[in-house]
């Protein structure tokens, strides 16, 4: 592999994941991944610019955000673009009126939404809600419908919690997929659409970007595919394996993030 001067060469902003690489999400509000607090810290001095690219859709952006101050993190709304407003957005833009399997944690996002008369179906990572009962109402809602639409809020496998590894919403949209015969359309990573809206409010090129994430599919490939770099942080769901994945070859492997923004800070454009 060429010398990470020359992999971070013309970096000007940087898109960093949360769950997995600032922190670890769970019980009592989660705990931060060892020197990430000052990482992010350090990273907001340096005039690289930095923006955060998560598929969190368990909960509000007002939440999460909330979590990761009290954890010690420099972060605001503002900063954060996750898959509920870009929804919304798309919902608004083709006159949508979703039937919303979501987290009640999340549903204040879709408050401005007509979900009356629902045309289509909205699926995020419910957790605890995703019982028989609500994944058949979904199903229901489907299958009455002349042209059958699923919306799902990222389609990640896991994640990573404090108590260990978490069945994600992809497993639960590809059971609708396969009972419906639809296919979904994702909003959130790996989306090109998803990865393309973080870098216009990052305000670069992707190709003067590089996406720090702990998913080697959804972060990693996800961008690459859209032009931007991609370092994979061996925290969160990381996995050895993921450093021999048949598809996706990260543009580095670190540590951690703190091990990331060491290296931008020696190489990238400031
Ligand atoms: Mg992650």
């Amino acid at each position: 592999m060429a010398a990470w001067g020359e992999r971070l060469a013309g970096v000007r902003g940087v898109l960093l994941d949360i769950s997995g690489v600032l922190y670890d999400s769970g019980e009592g509000g989660g705990r931060p991944i060892a020197g990430s607090v000052e990482a992010v810290a350090r990273l907001k001095r340096s005039g690289l610019r930095v923006r955060f690219c998560t598929n969190e859709s368990q909960k509000s952006r007002g939440r999460l955000v909330g979590e990761l101050r009290r954890l010690g993190f420099d972060v605001s709304e503002a900063e954060v673009t996750a898959p509920p407003p870009a929804a919304c957005r798309l919902l608004q833009e083709r006159g949508l009126r979703p039937h919303l399997l979501v987290h009640d944690e999340v549903r204040s996002e879709f408050d401005q939404i007509d979900t009356s008369n629902p045309n289509c179906v909205v699926i995020a990572d419910a957790g605890e809600h995703f019982s028989y009962r609500n994944m058949n109402r979904a199903f229901q809602v489907l299958m009455g419908l002349a042209d059958p639409v699923l919306i799902s809020l990222g389609k990640g496998r896991y994640y990573k919690e404090t108590s260990g590894l978490m069945l994600d919403v992809g497993g639960y949209m590809k059971a609708l997929e396969y009972a419906c015969g639809v296919e979904a359309e994702v909003v959130g990573k790996p989306s090109p659409e998803f990865f393309r809206s973080a870098l216009r409010e990052l305000g670069v090129e992707a190709h003067q970007a590089v996406m720090i994430g702990d998913d080697i599919v959804g972060d990693v490939g996800g961008a690459q595919r859209c032009g931007m770099r991609a370092l994979q942080v061996r925290t969160g769901k990381f996995r050895p394996s993921d450093e021999h994945h048949p598809e996706v070859k990260a543009d580095g492997y670190v540590d951690n993030l703190a091990e990331a923004v060491d290296l931008l800070l020696l190489h990238a454009d400031k």
